[in-house]
């Protein structure tokens, strides 16, 4: 029988890569349901070669859209959610960026479905919560962050619990560091979008693009594999290595590290996610050792503070992840709008942080409330800069 999936941010790059895999795999996989954001014509577009899949809208104000290539029958974010519950479908592929790919996530789980997971904010952000509900519909979480994939599968090869709990001694998190690697911090301060957005090796959508020139992406990722994989986020270290072949390592108590590799090719782990656990051959990421060189540096928390205020997050932990995010896609919303610097993501971020953040009962209230005061105090300290 075809696994039912469905394919959330389909528009987008991760949901565009999902639907390459699938078009290659329909023997095993029935597109069940498609989501896009703000308009009609790209949804349309990404349906033409899944007839019978539901197409819903989650922008508010998406206009209704009917062509020869299918019609929307959902709009809106509650229709969203609906539409995932009713959808059938077996395995979702969460593409949504940002946190607006929370409560999907946990639409999918909640609706006993498999989750396939690009969408890093939910484990950020709330991940005692999601593997909580996880648990109670036995539903899976497939990694597809790339690095967050290479460690899933390391960690079933070479940590199934039979050798106790301690033989992990530490995940080794690689980071491409970006366009600005080697860059000082003086000639960031005159960095542009347009610089900002040419990364060196993966091609994405524009939040996560300026986040791994901050390299607050790789924050966001050791604080979601501190999440994923039930370990404090000072066991996730982080290690610079350019060229993004080698995904993530993890280093076992007796020393052994462990790699995976293949090309920066995020088609590699979605199939693998798609597939679960199950080895399947796959067209895409095959390596050629021919003239391959890797190299591996230190990170520089100095030059990228975002780094470092993720580990003081995920240290503070409760909601403070939540505002690390929060705060961040705030600032990066305002250097895609050219209403701030490259250098005031870090200083809006800090700025949040460093506001209280009192400690109730973790809920998911309370991390939609951080996240929304977090935009709220990070948008008061832009307009107070753009009043200078
Ligand atoms: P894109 O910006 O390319 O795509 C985002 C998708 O989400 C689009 O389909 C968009 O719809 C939809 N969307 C936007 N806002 C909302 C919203 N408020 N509610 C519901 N849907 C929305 O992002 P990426 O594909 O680059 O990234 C998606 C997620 O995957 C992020 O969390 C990112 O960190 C993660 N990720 C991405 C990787 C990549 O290679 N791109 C690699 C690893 C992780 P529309 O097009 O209509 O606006
Ligand atoms: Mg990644």
């Amino acid at each position: 029988m075809r696994k039912r999936v469905a394919v959330l941010g389909a528009t987008g790059s991760i949901g565009l890569n999902t639907l390459d895999v699938l078009r290659g795999a329909q023997d095993d996989f029935e597109v069940v349901l498609l989501s896009g954001h703000t308009s009609a014509g790209p949804l349309l577009a990404c349906a033409r070669d899944f007839p019978g899949a539901i197409l819903a809208l989650s922008g508010e104000t998406a206009k209704p859209g009917n062509t020869g290539t299918g019609t929307i029958s959902h709009h809106g974010t509650a229709a969203l959610l609906a539409a995932i519950t009713s959808s059938g479908a077996d395995i979702a592929v969460n593409g949504i960026s940002g946190a607006a790919g929370l409560a999907p996530s946990l639409a999918v789980l909640d609706a006993g479905a498999d989750l396939a997971l690009a969408n890093k904010e939910t484990m950020v952000m709330a991940a005692p919560l999601v593997r909580e509900r996880a648990a109670a519909k036995k539903s899976r979480i497939f990694p597809v962050d790339s690095e967050h994939a290479a460690i899933y599968n390391l960690l079933r090869s070479h940590c199934d619990g039979s050798h106790g709990d301690d033989t992990l001694e530490e995940i080794l998190l690689t980071a491409s560091g970006g366009p600005f690697r080697t860059l000082s911090l003086e000639k960031m301060a005159a960095v542009t979008l347009a610089e900002a957005l040419a990364h060196p090796t993966w091609s994405m959508g524009p939040k996560i693009t300026i986040d791994s020139s901050t390299m607050a992406n790789k924050g966001l990722e050791v604080i979601e594999a501190a999440g994923l994989f039930s370990v404090s986020a000072d066991k996730v270290k982080v290690v610079v290595h350019p060229q993004s072949i080698v995904h993530s390592m993890i280093r076992l108590r007796d020393g052994a590290v462990y790699a995976q590799l293949s090309k920066p090719d995020m088609r590699l782990p979605i199939h693998q996610a798609l597939y679960g656990d199950a080895c399947v051959p796959c067209p895409f990421g095959r390596l050629d050792f021919d003239g391959l060189t890797l190299g591996f540096e230190k990170p520089d928390f100095r030059r990228f503070p975002m780094l470092a205020l993720a580990y003081r997050a995920a240290e503070k932990g409760g909601v403070y992840p939540a505002v690390y995010n929060g705060a961040n896609e705030a600032a990066v919303a305002s250097f895609l709008n050219n209403a701030a610097a490259f250098l005031d993501i870090p200083r809006i971020v800090e700025y949040v942080l460093n506001r209280e953040w009192k400690e109730g009962k973790f809920t998911l209230e309370s991390v939609l409330d951080a996240d929304h005061r977090a935009r709220i105090i990070a948008g008061e300290y832009i307009a107070k800069k753009l009043e200078k």
